[in-house]
């Protein structure tokens, strides 16, 4: 249930209609938008009705979300969520990009990427320290060594970072370094780590599960907004099928259902969908021109090397290209 609070209501009666909303029971979360306040009540279990609250002083109206996921549905928060980090925002209209490779593996690699995805217009840096692979024989990520060369990449190149969390136990860590912290396919519905994320303070990158509906893929982002952190980007990175021509297949349709059910953003990431490299561009410049808000690219200096992910990592200079025609095929679309 959702209490709309007048326009410019006093800070008074928004807290009279919190101490109604507490004294029955249940949690209040104030959720701000504009000019106008508005109060989640969560954890109901019906027994309150939208009579309790009508009557107060500044109540403008009591909207009942029907939804299961409550704080993330566009009932709830008609407009977009907005996410800030460093020179990008998520979810208002712009397509910020965020490149690096899949694994940190050197100072050399990361700083060398680093420096040709923020030359090619990338707003934020990728990189992964503590890596889930399918295999425990296959590179499990340099852990704290690699955050802190991508502090490194921060500090040189003033890019923010995002890199992947694990579990519970390296929430600290990797909170302490990251400016955004991102939770894999794998671990979409980790519930203890979605609660984790839940008390952040950094933005959680959370990405679809390979094979999670729309709905399970919001409950999850629910998971985490209940606890009190609203900053959730949403990744679509393709989900498992029957094909075999690509790793993946990129969902394009969930971006505009995604974006009808929730007012959180929603970004593409082309590289894990398509697994080889001459796909990942077609799906980046789809991902342009479906109006998501954002996309991350996995680019490597010597992807023939790179210890994870090499044949869907962009060459440097296919990725300058890359920027040159997403940015051209946005345009076309955010004059629209
Ligand atoms: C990644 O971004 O490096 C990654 C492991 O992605 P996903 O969780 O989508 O497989
Ligand atoms: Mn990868």
């Amino acid at each position: 249930m959702l209490v709309v609070m007048k326009k410019k209501v006093i800070e008074k009666k928004i807290q009279a209609v919190i101490n109604a909303i507490e004294k029955k029971g249940c949690a209040a979360r104030l959720l701000p938008a504009g000019d106008r306040v508005s109060i989640g009540i969560l954890h109901h279990n019906g027994l309150v009705k939208p009579a309790d609250f009508l009557g107060l002083d500044g109540v403008k109206e009591v909207i009942l979300v029907a939804k299961p996921y409550k704080l993330v549905s566009r009932e709830f928060q008609p407009e977009n969520t907005h996410i800030k980090i460093g020179d990008a925002v998520f979810g208002n209209g712009s397509f910020p990009v965020i490149a690096g490779p899949c694994a940190v593996e050197n100072e050399n690699q990361v700083l060398s990427i680093a420096k040709s995805v923020k030359n090619a217009g990338a707003k934020i840096f990728r990189g992964g320290a503590f890596k889930p692979r399918t295999s425990p024989y296959s590179f499990q990520g340099l852990g704290k060594r690699g955050l802190i060369l991508l502090a490194k990449v921060r500090e040189e190149t003033g890019l923010p970072i995002v890199t992947e969390v694990m579990d519970v136990e390296t929430f600290d860590i990797v909170e302490r370094y990251a400016d955004i912290v991102q939770i894999g396919t794998r671990n979409m519905q980790n519930f203890s780590l979605l609660k984790r994320a839940g008390t952040s303070d950094k933005p959680i990158l959370l990405k679809r599960g390979m094979s999670a509906t729309l709905i399970e893929w919001l409950m999850a982002a629910e998971y985490i907004m209940e606890k009190g952190n609203t900053k959730i980007i949403l990744c679509e990175r393709g989900v498992r099928t029957f094909v075999r021509h690509s790793r993946n297949t990129l969902d394009l349709s969930v971006v505009p259902a995604a974006k009808k059910l929730s007012h959180l953003p929603i970004i593409i990431d082309p590289s894990h969908a398509a697994g080889e490299r001459d796909q990942v561009l077609c799906l980046a410049y789809a991902a342009a021109a479906l109006g998501a808000d954002g996309a991350m690219i996995e680019v490597h200096n010597h992807p023939e090397e790179a210890l994870s992910d090499g044949a869907q990592s962009l060459y440097p200079d296919q990725f300058f290209t890359a920027m040159k025609t997403m940015k051209a095929i946005h345009a076309i679309i955010e004059k629209k």
